[in-house]
């Protein structure tokens, strides 16, 4: 199986594309065709384990390369780092109008960004071994805050790699920057950078692009790879969960197969909800996927105008590992959608560079019309429909999740607009756990304000009776390793990464009895 770039020029294999990350001229590694899973074959993952269907999900672009028996050894061993019997539960939350909620945060860092990043370090090492790279791997990463963490957790200790991960100073719970900040492992460096997180994803990205870094990393016996959903290897293990969710209404009998169910996404990168158009590709039963955004919504206004435009603020919200203007994955769609026109795709992310902004065709934006909902939630709706589910039916979900909910209801209103019924299922992606956003979640569930993160868990404990994670509990007690903030300057920034390649780590404190 190949994969090309969006950009054009490259032809590649999966492990090739895993172990670059990015092509070399700045585009994104797309499948050369999209492997089908046929009717059969979705019938037949109904009795396969979680790990099994991701994995059979998995092969369908990797096997060939990298085995379909590894494949099944990694997710088995990956995906029993999870909390409970099932990494991905399905929880029905109403009393009969088809709403669900994909809950994708019982891996180890309490975030979706598990269900890939558990997997990516045995894929990378993998696709090392196979492509012949014997050089140092270098993850370098920038996160809007549940990305780094899941990164250092998945990479902490893997010989052979090492982690540097740049969160924005201003942009990240509380919680997510803790868990960054007291990470132990002796191949780790995470930094604050001064800037919200689109300043932050642009310097990582400049850094990626620059030859003159890249040598000096060669010459170190480093080379650098990425953590970000622009890497396919990120991309492919959130392909399975959409699959698993619809088996999983299939053998409670929710569903008939094939049936359409529609998907909800709390949206950011475009990396989760693209795993899911890609799922639809590959021949799941999907109506619509609904984008859902926070204020800052240029997707919302992406999908209703067809253009995309950046030249606005930036607004943090309670929902921060969604505060981004420039979603990196949509390249991916943009490329489909042009009927897979590599030169006008380029022309459009050096428009969007350049002039801050690119627009679609009519003929384009009709295809997003049929297949995608957009639409926002602002702070007051989000902390209203996390209210009311809570309200009503006892359940709980932290701020992002809360996003795709109120935006769920607006979709819900618009298609009961075009027909007096609507009883087409709908999973709604959770993305987070709760606790990991303590404060908020707790005002939106009770209107009470905590000065403290903690105090906030205990709060929340006691009016949800949910358990809180052990590893979230524990920072409480960790002291902080990484305390720096750096300017957002290339120079600073590649001669901090060129240090930490040389082995340069900062000491792990020693706890406190
Ligand atoms: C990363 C993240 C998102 C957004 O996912 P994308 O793939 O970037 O669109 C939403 N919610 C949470 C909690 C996240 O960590």
């Amino acid at each position: 199986m190949y994969f090309i770039s969006t950009r054009g020029g490259e032809r590649v294999t999966g492990a090739q594309a895993i172990v670059q990350g990015l092509a070399k001229n700045g585009g994104l590694y797309v499948p050369e065709t999209f492997p089908k899973v046929s009717i059969e074959e979705l019938q037949s993952m109904a009795d396969m384990s979680y790990p099994e269907r991701a994995a059979f999900v998995l092969g369908k672009y990797l096997a060939e390369e990298l085995g379909a028996d590894f494949l099944q050894e990694i997710c088995e061993k990956a995906y029993s780092s999870f909390e409970g019997d099932d990494p991905v539960p399905l929880v029905k939350i109403d009393g009969g109008e088809g709403l669900y909620v994909l809950e994708l945060f019982h891996g180890p860092t309490c975030a979706f960004k598990d269900m890939a990043l558990t997997v990516l370090p045995y894929l990378l090492k993998k696709s090392c071994e196979v492509t012949g790279v014997n050089d140092d791997i270098l993850i370098l990463a920038a996160t809007s805050g549940d990305t780094g963490k899941a990164a250092l957790e998945g990479f902490r200790d893997v010989p052979g790699t090492k982690v540097a991960v740049f969160f924005p100073d201003e942009g990240v719970a509380k919680m997510q920057r803790l868990q960054m900040c007291v990470q132990d492992g002796n191949n780790v460096h995470v930094s604050a950078v001064k800037g919200n997180f689109d300043d932050c994803q642009r310097a990582v990205k400049r850094l990626f692009a620059s030859k003159e870094f890249n040598e000096e990393l060669a010459k170190k016996g480093v080379r650098l790879s990425s953590a970000n959903s622009i890497n396919f290897g990120r991309l492919a293990p959130q392909i399975a969960y959409y699959f698993s969710s619809y088996v999983d209404l299939l053998t409670s009998r929710q569903i008939e197969m094939g049936d359409k169910i529609d998907f909800v996404v709390p949206t950011g990168n475009f990396g989760d909800i693209l795993a899911g158009w890609y799922a639809k590709q590959m021949g799941l039963p999907v109506r619509k996927l609904v984008c859902a955004s926070n204020r800052n919504k240029v997707l919302a206004d992406f999908f209703k105008d067809g253009v995309y435009d950046v030249k606005r603020n930036f607004h943090r919200t309670m929902s921060p590992s969604m505060d981004i203007l420039i979603s990196s994955n949509l390249e991916r769609l943009l490329f489909e959608i042009s009927g897979r026109n590599a030169e006008l795709t380029a022309e459009r992310m050096a428009s969007l560079a350049e002039k801050k902004e690119y627009s679609i065709t009519a003929k384009e934006k009709a295809v997003l019309d049929e297949e995608f909902f957009g639409g926002f939630a602002s702070e007051d709706d989000t902390i209203e429909a996390m209210y009311e589910v809570f309200e009503e039916y006892g359940y709980a979900m932290d701020t992002h999740t809360g996003v795709a909910l109120a935006v769920q209801a607006k979709y819900k209103e618009e298609c009961l607009k075009e027909n007096e019924k609507d009883n087409t299922p709908c999973v709604v992606l959770s993305t987070a756990n709760p606790y990991k956003f303590p404060q908020d979640v707790l005002y939106a569930l009770s209107g009470n304000d905590v000065k403290d993160s903690f105090k906030g868990i205990k709060r929340l404990n006691l009016l949800t009776a949910m358990k809180p994670p052990k590893s979230l509990l524990n920072l409480r007690y960790r002291p902080l390793r990484f305390k720096s903030v750096v300017e957002n300057d290339l120079g600073k920034m590649s001669q901090l990464i060129l240090r930490f390649a040389d082995g340069e780590v900062v000491p792990v404190p020693k706890t406190e009895e």
